[in-house]
């Protein structure tokens, strides 16, 4: 069946599930505050439930399922989730985001049980800046993590590093190294002004232009890749075969081929990372409403989607943060770990 299409002939395709909102680390991108609201526990779907909404958005095009949080290997037993998503044949692609702490523990029950791909998000090479970074003291766990991927039989792993102006600016050529030692395709991610980011500021941010820059002085010509996918980075060559991307999120989104839409943990259904209104999903599921009921009320949703919200943010950036400190204690649902990476 042909995926259903938004306003913008933008295909149903891609499903981001934030299994949890909690999470292990307090990255100062993503989490920098102190206190955190977090979703009650009885609204938080269980893995039936997950499963059953997989179900329905397949039927209307969804074919790539990401799992993500917080922190997606803090949900008990989230190996009984993947294997549930993995016996579905039409499912061409099933990975998860992690952070990597738990990985180590985790990777081979997570291959055994039928996950296709591992991303891992990894911003220093540098135990003393991970420390100062994320506030928690893991980062011996998390490149334990990462050799433990490769072992388990995974291939096709991605190294997603967050760069910021006098952070880890200075290890975009260690982290290129160690993504091919790993082995892992390493992407760089521009710093987004998403809800969270509540100290977000435009110098910060590192664009994909000074990335290039940067890393054409130590390997020389690189060379663009030409693709058709719908994936968000832009992917490159060094001279001696080494591919790595870029995700040119703040500087140049890719709104205009964005087929991703998010499910929270208790079942809101968010069009677009920065939309401030989400669908409930969890209520009708709950009240006993049929795969059809559930497609008629996704389907109009999709087929009026007009969502470019990184793109407004462009046009609108240098005034204000995206959501305010308050604004994200009444509804965590703006936050960036609650809605999924
Ligand atoms: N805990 C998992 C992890 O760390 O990969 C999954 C959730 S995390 C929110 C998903 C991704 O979002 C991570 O790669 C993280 O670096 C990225 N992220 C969070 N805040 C960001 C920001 N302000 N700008 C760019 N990327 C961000």
């Amino acid at each position: 069946m042909a995926p259903a299409t938004d306003v913008f002939g933008r295909a149903l395709r891609n499903l981001r599930i934030s299994v949890t909102d909690r999470c292990n680390l307090r990255c100062a991108y993503c989490m920098p505050e102190e206190e955190y609201v977090w979703l009650p526990r009885d609204e938080i779907l269980n893995f039936e439930e997950l499963s059953r909404l997989t179900d329905v958005f397949m039927e209307l095009g969804v074919d790539k399922v990401r799992l993500t949080g917080g922190e997606p290997l803090l949900r008990r037993d989230v190996t009984r989730l993947i294997r549930l998503l993995a016996a579905k044949p039409a499912l061409r692609d099933l990975a998860i985001t992690t952070n990597g702490v738990l990985l180590a523990e985790q990777a081979p029950a997570l291959k055994e049980a039928g996950l296709h791909r591992v991303t891992v998000s990894l911003d220093t090479l540098r135990p003393d800046r991970f420390l100062a970074l994320t506030r928690r003291n893991s980062h011996a766990q998390v490149l334990e993590g990462i050799a433990a991927v490769a072992r388990a039989g995974f291939t096709g792993t991605k190294i997603d590093t967050v760069v910021m102006r006098g952070v880890n600016d200075d290890e975009l050529v260690d982290l290129v190294e160690f993504g091919r030692r790993a082995p892992a395709e390493v992407r760089f991610i521009e710093y987004m002004d998403v809800g969270g980011a509540t100290r977000w500021s435009m110098e910060q941010v590192v664009g994909r232009q000074e990335i290039l820059a940067h890393l054409a002085e130590r390997y020389g010509a690189i060379e663009p890749l030409t693709e058709t996918s719908t994936a968000p980075a832009d992917r490159y060559r060094l001279p001696d075969g080494t591919v790595f991307g870029i995700i040119a999120s703040t500087t140049a989104p890719f709104c205009a081929d964005c087929d991703r839409s998010r499910l929270t943990a208790d079942g809101l259904w968010y069009l677009c990372l920065y939309a401030q209104q989400g669908t409930d999903l969890r209520g009708p599921l709950r009240r006993g409403a049929s795969t059809e009921e559930l497609k008629a009320l996704i389907l109009p949703m999709w087929q009026s989607r007009r969502d470019r919200g990184a793109e407004d943010r462009l046009a609108r950036r240098g005034q204000e943060p995206l959501i305010s400190i308050g604004q994200l204690r009444q509804d965590p649902h703006l936050e960036m770990h609650t809605r999924g990476g």
